[in-house]
Protein backbone atom coordinates (compact mmCIF):
# COMPACT_ATOMS: atom_id res chain seq x y z
CA UNK A 1 0.00 0.00 0.00
CA UNK A 2 1.26 3.28 -1.15
CA UNK A 3 -0.11 6.87 -0.30
CA UNK A 4 0.47 9.46 -2.98
CA UNK A 5 2.66 12.11 -2.06
CA UNK A 6 1.11 15.29 -0.81
CA UNK A 7 4.40 16.96 -2.81
CA UNK A 8 5.93 16.33 -6.06
CA UNK A 9 8.36 18.24 -7.50
CA UNK A 10 10.21 17.64 -10.77
CA UNK A 11 13.14 19.17 -12.02
CA UNK A 12 12.46 22.42 -9.90
CA UNK A 13 14.85 25.50 -10.96
CA UNK A 14 14.80 28.60 -9.83
CA UNK A 15 17.37 31.41 -11.35
CA UNK A 16 17.78 34.51 -9.74
CA UNK A 17 18.69 37.67 -12.31
CA UNK A 18 20.34 36.99 -15.67
CA UNK A 19 23.10 37.00 -17.55
CA UNK A 20 26.47 37.87 -15.50
CA UNK A 21 24.43 37.84 -12.15
CA UNK A 22 22.24 34.71 -12.65
CA UNK A 23 22.08 32.31 -9.90
CA UNK A 24 21.11 28.88 -9.87
CA UNK A 25 19.25 28.90 -6.53
CA UNK A 26 17.76 25.75 -7.70
CA UNK A 27 18.59 23.64 -10.12
CA UNK A 28 16.57 20.71 -10.89
CA UNK A 29 15.35 19.36 -8.01
CA UNK A 30 13.11 15.79 -7.43
CA UNK A 31 11.46 15.28 -4.21
CA UNK A 32 8.60 13.55 -2.77
CA UNK A 33 7.25 14.48 0.79
CA UNK A 34 4.10 12.91 2.36
CA UNK A 35 1.48 14.05 4.55
CA UNK A 36 2.12 13.63 8.53
CA UNK A 37 6.26 13.05 8.14
CA UNK A 38 8.21 15.49 9.56
CA UNK A 39 11.34 16.50 7.55
CA UNK A 40 14.39 18.12 8.55
CA UNK A 41 16.47 19.59 5.86
CA UNK A 42 19.92 20.38 6.07
CA UNK A 43 22.57 21.88 4.05
CA UNK A 44 24.93 24.95 3.78
CA UNK A 45 23.80 28.33 3.77
CA UNK A 46 23.02 29.68 -0.14
CA UNK A 47 22.13 25.80 -1.07
CA UNK A 48 18.98 26.83 -1.89
CA UNK A 49 16.68 25.48 1.04
CA UNK A 50 14.85 28.63 1.77
CA UNK A 51 14.14 28.95 -2.15
CA UNK A 52 12.88 25.48 -1.71
CA UNK A 53 10.82 26.29 1.23
CA UNK A 54 9.29 29.43 -0.53
CA UNK A 55 8.20 27.29 -3.76
CA UNK A 56 6.09 24.75 -1.59
CA UNK A 57 4.58 27.47 0.45
CA UNK A 58 3.51 29.27 -2.64
CA UNK A 59 5.40 32.27 -2.05
CA UNK A 60 7.46 32.12 -4.82
CA UNK A 61 7.22 30.36 -8.18
CA UNK A 62 9.99 27.86 -10.34
CA UNK A 63 11.24 29.48 -13.60
CA UNK A 64 11.25 25.77 -14.71
CA UNK A 65 10.06 22.29 -13.60
CA UNK A 66 6.67 21.64 -12.10
CA UNK A 67 4.94 21.19 -8.71
CA UNK A 68 2.01 19.39 -7.41
CA UNK A 69 0.26 19.66 -4.44
CA UNK A 70 -2.05 16.83 -3.72
CA UNK A 71 -2.58 15.89 -7.22
CA UNK A 72 -2.65 19.99 -8.31
CA UNK A 73 -0.25 21.31 -10.65
CA UNK A 74 0.73 24.71 -8.63
CA UNK A 75 3.37 25.58 -11.35
CA UNK A 76 0.10 27.09 -13.74
CA UNK A 77 -2.02 28.19 -10.60
CA UNK A 78 -3.13 31.66 -11.06
CA UNK A 79 -2.40 34.21 -8.20
CA UNK A 80 -5.65 34.02 -7.03
CA UNK A 81 -5.32 29.92 -6.60
CA UNK A 82 -2.12 30.46 -4.88
CA UNK A 83 -3.30 32.80 -2.02
CA UNK A 84 -6.28 30.68 -1.55
CA UNK A 85 -3.32 27.84 -1.29
CA UNK A 86 -1.43 29.44 0.93
CA UNK A 87 -4.26 31.08 2.97
CA UNK A 88 -6.01 27.41 3.36
CA UNK A 89 -3.17 24.83 3.61
CA UNK A 90 0.05 26.36 4.52
CA UNK A 91 1.37 27.56 7.51
CA UNK A 92 4.70 29.36 7.74
CA UNK A 93 7.26 30.09 10.55
CA UNK A 94 10.14 31.89 10.32
CA UNK A 95 13.30 32.85 12.25
CA UNK A 96 11.93 35.82 13.49
CA UNK A 97 8.24 36.08 14.74
CA UNK A 98 6.69 38.76 12.54
CA UNK A 99 4.10 39.56 15.74
CA UNK A 100 2.46 42.72 15.56
CA UNK A 101 4.18 44.84 18.61
CA UNK A 102 0.86 46.41 19.07
CA UNK A 103 -2.19 43.54 19.28
CA UNK A 104 -1.60 40.71 22.10
CA UNK A 105 -0.69 37.33 21.49
CA UNK A 106 -4.71 36.47 21.04
CA UNK A 107 -5.20 39.03 18.58
CA UNK A 108 -2.14 38.63 16.63
CA UNK A 109 -3.31 35.01 16.27
CA UNK A 110 -7.02 36.06 15.46
CA UNK A 111 -5.92 38.34 12.54
CA UNK A 112 -5.26 35.15 10.50
CA UNK A 113 -8.24 32.74 12.25
CA UNK A 114 -10.46 35.47 10.92
CA UNK A 115 -9.44 34.75 7.42
CA UNK A 116 -9.69 30.91 7.07
CA UNK A 117 -11.81 28.56 6.35
CA UNK A 118 -12.18 26.20 9.82
CA UNK A 119 -9.89 27.44 12.22
CA UNK A 120 -9.17 26.62 15.88
CA UNK A 121 -10.03 29.35 17.94
CA UNK A 122 -6.96 31.63 19.00
CA UNK A 123 -7.24 30.44 23.05
CA UNK A 124 -7.17 26.86 21.69
CA UNK A 125 -4.21 27.32 19.19
CA UNK A 126 -2.76 29.32 21.99
CA UNK A 127 -3.28 26.73 24.77
CA UNK A 128 -2.13 23.97 22.53
CA UNK A 129 1.61 26.41 22.83
CA UNK A 130 1.43 26.30 26.54
CA UNK A 131 0.40 30.05 26.38
CA UNK A 132 -2.86 29.74 27.86
CA UNK A 133 -2.42 31.85 30.57
CA UNK A 134 -0.60 34.84 28.28
CA UNK A 135 -3.46 35.41 25.95
CA UNK A 136 -3.44 39.06 26.48
CA UNK A 137 0.19 39.53 26.57
CA UNK A 138 1.60 41.91 24.36
CA UNK A 139 5.04 40.72 22.46
CA UNK A 140 7.26 42.59 24.65
CA UNK A 141 6.10 41.05 27.98
CA UNK A 142 7.00 37.53 26.43
CA UNK A 143 10.04 35.96 26.53
CA UNK A 144 11.92 34.97 22.17
CA UNK A 145 10.28 31.44 23.07
CA UNK A 146 7.05 32.65 24.07
CA UNK A 147 6.98 34.93 21.15
CA UNK A 148 7.64 32.07 18.66
CA UNK A 149 5.20 29.72 20.26
CA UNK A 150 2.30 32.25 19.63
CA UNK A 151 4.06 32.56 16.08
CA UNK A 152 3.33 28.96 16.04
CA UNK A 153 -0.02 29.17 17.09
CA UNK A 154 -0.66 31.64 14.88
CA UNK A 155 0.54 29.36 11.91
CA UNK A 156 -1.73 26.12 13.01
CA UNK A 157 -4.43 28.25 14.09
CA UNK A 158 -6.56 27.49 9.95
CA UNK A 159 -4.83 23.76 10.69
CA UNK A 160 -3.09 23.74 7.78
CA UNK A 161 -2.28 20.54 5.44
CA UNK A 162 1.66 21.78 5.36
CA UNK A 163 3.86 23.80 8.30
CA UNK A 164 7.24 25.16 6.80
CA UNK A 165 9.75 26.03 9.39
CA UNK A 166 12.77 27.85 8.08
CA UNK A 167 15.33 28.20 10.62
CA UNK A 168 12.17 28.04 13.31
CA UNK A 169 15.15 28.38 16.35
CA UNK A 170 17.84 30.41 14.63
CA UNK A 171 17.21 32.85 17.33
CA UNK A 172 16.72 31.10 20.70
CA UNK A 173 19.07 29.75 22.96
CA UNK A 174 19.35 25.78 23.30
CA UNK A 175 16.95 25.44 26.27
CA UNK A 176 14.00 27.42 24.45
CA UNK A 177 15.00 26.19 20.69
CA UNK A 178 14.27 22.58 22.07
CA UNK A 179 11.01 23.95 23.66
CA UNK A 180 9.89 25.24 20.21
CA UNK A 181 10.63 22.35 18.42
CA UNK A 182 8.79 20.55 21.10
CA UNK A 183 5.81 22.45 19.93
CA UNK A 184 6.24 21.82 16.47
CA UNK A 185 6.76 18.05 17.11
CA UNK A 186 3.36 17.81 18.93
CA UNK A 187 1.37 20.10 15.59
CA UNK A 188 3.06 17.15 13.76
CA UNK A 189 1.67 14.49 16.26
CA UNK A 190 -1.60 16.11 16.95
CA UNK A 191 -2.84 17.24 13.86
CA UNK A 192 -1.10 15.41 11.04
CA UNK A 193 0.06 18.02 9.30
CA UNK A 194 3.17 17.65 7.12
CA UNK A 195 6.53 19.95 8.66
CA UNK A 196 9.12 20.59 6.98
CA UNK A 197 11.66 22.11 9.03
CA UNK A 198 14.62 24.04 7.55
CA UNK A 199 18.49 23.90 9.96
CA UNK A 200 21.73 24.42 9.93
CA UNK A 201 21.77 22.64 12.73
CA UNK A 202 22.55 18.94 11.92
CA UNK A 203 21.07 17.49 15.92
CA UNK A 204 17.47 18.22 14.77
CA UNK A 205 17.98 15.85 12.00
CA UNK A 206 17.72 12.98 14.04
CA UNK A 207 13.71 14.23 15.21
CA UNK A 208 12.90 13.50 11.42
CA UNK A 209 11.29 10.82 9.98
CA UNK A 210 13.51 11.97 7.00
CA UNK A 211 16.50 13.79 6.45
CA UNK A 212 16.92 16.01 3.15
CA UNK A 213 20.60 17.45 2.22
CA UNK A 214 20.69 19.94 0.19
CA UNK A 215 23.80 21.15 -1.59
CA UNK A 216 24.29 23.49 -4.84
CA UNK A 217 20.47 23.70 -5.16
CA UNK A 218 19.87 19.88 -5.55
CA UNK A 219 19.28 17.09 -3.35
CA UNK A 220 22.24 15.18 -2.57
CA UNK A 221 20.83 12.64 -0.06
CA UNK A 222 18.20 11.36 1.79
CA UNK A 223 18.10 9.51 4.63
CA UNK A 224 15.05 7.79 6.64
CA UNK A 225 15.67 7.36 10.22
CA UNK A 226 14.74 4.07 11.66
CA UNK A 227 13.47 5.89 14.95
CA UNK A 228 12.24 9.50 15.57
CA UNK A 229 14.23 11.21 18.84
CA UNK A 230 11.39 13.50 20.45
CA UNK A 231 12.83 16.46 20.75
CA UNK A 232 12.78 16.73 24.33
CA UNK A 233 15.81 14.45 23.95
CA UNK A 234 17.95 17.20 21.87
CA UNK A 235 21.17 18.78 23.43
CA UNK A 236 23.68 20.92 21.11
P1 LIG B 1 19.58 28.89 1.87
O1 LIG B 1 18.22 29.10 2.46
O2 LIG B 1 19.95 27.45 1.73
O3 LIG B 1 20.62 29.64 2.63
P2 LIG B 1 18.56 30.43 -0.36
O4 LIG B 1 17.48 29.61 -0.94
O5 LIG B 1 18.17 31.56 0.50
O6 LIG B 1 19.59 29.47 0.39
O7 LIG B 1 19.45 31.02 -1.53
C1 LIG B 1 19.99 30.23 -2.59
C2 LIG B 1 20.76 31.13 -3.54
O8 LIG B 1 19.87 32.00 -4.21
C3 LIG B 1 21.77 32.05 -2.84
O9 LIG B 1 22.89 32.17 -3.68
C4 LIG B 1 21.02 33.34 -2.71
O10 LIG B 1 21.91 34.43 -2.67
C5 LIG B 1 20.18 33.36 -3.95
N1 LIG B 1 18.93 34.10 -3.77
C6 LIG B 1 17.92 33.79 -2.91
N2 LIG B 1 16.90 34.65 -3.03
C7 LIG B 1 17.26 35.54 -3.97
C8 LIG B 1 16.63 36.69 -4.56
N3 LIG B 1 15.40 37.08 -4.19
N4 LIG B 1 17.32 37.36 -5.51
C9 LIG B 1 18.54 36.97 -5.91
N5 LIG B 1 19.19 35.89 -5.41
C10 LIG B 1 18.57 35.19 -4.46
MG1 LIG C 1 17.63 30.18 4.12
Amino acid sequence: MTTPPLFQAHGLTKIYGAGESEVRALNGVDLELFAGELVVLLGASGSGKSTLLNILGGLDVPTEGSLHYAGEDLTHADEKRLTQYRRDSVGFIFQFYNLIPSLTARENVALITELAENPMSPEEALTMMGLGERLDNFPSQLSGGEQQRVAIARAIAKRPQVLLCDEPTGALDVKTGIAVLEAIEQVNRSTGALVVIITHNAVIASMADRVIRFSDGRVANIEQNSQRQPAAALSW
